[in-house]
């Protein structure tokens, strides 16, 4: 073993022995984490994907109040689903809990499985989640390695590789499990990333001062944590045109079910096409649907952004005098209570819009 790896094999070898002491002192206290039940367990793992901690405390909450067992996600209605979802984005991570349930009760009995390769098989689980509940709940030795845990390791080995290749993850992971202790695995994997999470953070400078590592880290001793970790591979986001009909028939608004396959699949929308059309354009396109327009209240620029798309939306505020029949028209509280109506369109129902409704 050459010098570098000598170095490399000592500061792996000192993680557990640091970081799980470490994180039974500071550990946030969060929902999640008050039992090593699997569902629970899976569940906060789907929700934190993509979603800030502060963001999923409500949702976890709400949706383990309807469905508290494996076996009422499975027998779920799927608009309630997606309902309890709303805002969250990214909704097929709804779809997939509720295919996992159903597999979990038609072939394993309705008990989670136990072991990491098993778990994988389940669907919209991969090795990052598979690990956390494997190590989490069955103390398997399996690291959960996501960008956190990539970046947190990147600056502690003042590693200069890119961390969006497959095989510096698959390497990382590796190194990991090989020094995964023989007990409290689960508190191995989640110092890890509650140290990326609270003090290694990925914007701004990480907190160096109230490290657990800070007289180990390379990076640190180097000054060079903020260069790390290298990303290579960004890639660009494609840009969309959209413009949104926000449109209102004396108390009720107009919504459509999206088709069942693509980008929010299933959820509703406000009526809406692609590319940008001015004011007149929309008027007339309004008038093909047969909405009779009766007058164009306002007009808004909103975005979103998706993992891998933008949209750039122009939304037009337009009180109609016809209920186009191909159109669902709900009131106010249907559109709170029943519909899901993913953010990229809530958020054109702002204050001004519901006071009139
Ligand atoms: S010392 Fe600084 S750069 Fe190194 S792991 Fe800790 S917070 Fe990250």
């Amino acid at each position: 073993m050459n010098e570098k790896e000598q170095s490399l094999d000592f500061l792996y070898k000192t993680l557990p022995e640091i970081l799980i002491p470490w994180y039974l002192k500071h550990a946030r206290d969060l929902p999640w984490r008050k039992d090593r039940v699997p569902y629970h367990v899976w569940l906060s793992e789907i929700m934190l994907q993509q979603t800030r901690v502060e963001a999923v405390k409500g949702y976890y909450t709400r949706f383990l109040k309807e469905f508290p067992t494996i076996a009422d996600l499975a027998e779920a209605d799927e608009d309630r689903l997606l309902k309890l979802w709303e805002g969250l984005g990214y909704y097929n991570r709804a779809r997939n809990l509720q295919k996992a349930a159903k597999k979990i009760i038609s072939e394993n009995n309705g008990v989670f499985p136990s072991e990491y390769s098993e778990i994988l098989t389940l669907p919209g689980i991969g090795e990052y989640t598979a690990g956390a509940i494997a190590s989490n709940c069955f103390d398997e030795p399996v690291a959960a390695v996501d960008g956190n845990v990539l970046r947190v390791i990147s600056r502690i080995t003042e590693s200069y590789e890119d961390i969006q290749k497959p095989a510096v993850k698959k390497q990382v992971k590796a190194r990991l499990e090989a020094v995964y202790p023989r007990t409290r695995c689960g508190d191995f994997t989640q110092s890890l990333m509650e140290l990326g999470a609270i003090v290694c953070v990925p914007s701004g400078a990480p907190k160096c001062g109230v490290c657990p590592m800070e007289d180990l880290c390379v990076a640190h001793r180097h000054g060079t944590e903020q260069k790390l970790p290298v990303k290579n591979t960004k890639k660009e986001r494609k840009q969309e045109e959209r413009t949104v009909f926000i449109l209102r028939c004396g108390t009720k608004i107009a919504v459509k079910k999206r088709k069942k396959e693509g980008l929010l699949a299933g959820l509703w929308e406000l009526p809406n096409i692609s590319e940008k059309k001015t004011a007149k354009e929309a008027m007339e396109i309004l008038s093909e649907w047969g909405v009779s327009p009766v007058s164009l209240k306002r007009e808004a620029i909103r975005k979103h952004v998706f993992s891998h798309i933008q949209w750039n939306m122009t939304g037009f505020y337009v009180e109609c005098g016809q209920e186009a029949p191909e159109m669902e028209w709900v009131c106010k509280n249907e559109l709170g209570a029943s519909i899901a109506l993913p953010t990229a369109f809530r958020q054109f129902l702002d204050e001004d819009f519901f006071q009139n409704v």
